[in-house]
């Protein structure tokens, strides 16, 4: 949630709190937001930072994601792509959250050598890589989106 300072053609100032920017500006130009005062539609951001909110324990905004549109002669590899995700998953046991530990294990031949997969933090996975343990990042299908 972002806060904004707003102030409408009148001069009147308010505040209003929007799910995103996108949010702001979509409900701006659709004239959504009314002025308290007069209820005017020509609203403006006031000349003022905008206050960010976040409640204790909700995480930040998620990191953008890597998408591609193919052209009609490449279709076939997002199929492909979904084709790759389902073998690795049928090639190995989900441990979850344990995935580092347990792929730490295996590496140093504390634990049967087996295919796994779970899921890591990025400081995790780069620790991993740096100790030689050879994983992947899990190749992403198009249900993965959203
Ligand atoms: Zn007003």
């Amino acid at each position: 949630m972002i806060r904004f300072a707003l102030v409408c053609a009148n001069g009147h100032e308010f505040e209003s709190w929007f799910a995103s920017n996108e949010s702001y500006d979509f409900q701006i130009a659709n004239k959504l937001v009314s002025c308290p005062y007069c209820n005017g539609t020509d609203i403006a951001k006031a000349v003022m930072a905008p206050a960010v909110a976040r409640a204790v324990g909700v995480p930040a905004k998620a990191p953008k994601q890597n998408v591609a549109l193919l052209g009609a002669a490449d279709r076939g590899l997002r199929d492909m792509a979904r084709e790759l995700h389902q073998k690795i998953v049928a090639a190995t046991v989900d441990v979850g959250a344990e995935f580092a530990r347990e792929a730490r294990r295996i590496h140093d031949g504390e634990a049967p050598e087996r295919p796994i997969r779970g899921q890591t933090s990025p400081e995790e996975a780069r620790a991993l890589l740096d100790d030689g343990v050879e994983i992947m990042p899990m190749p992403a299908t198009p249900e993965d989106l959203g």
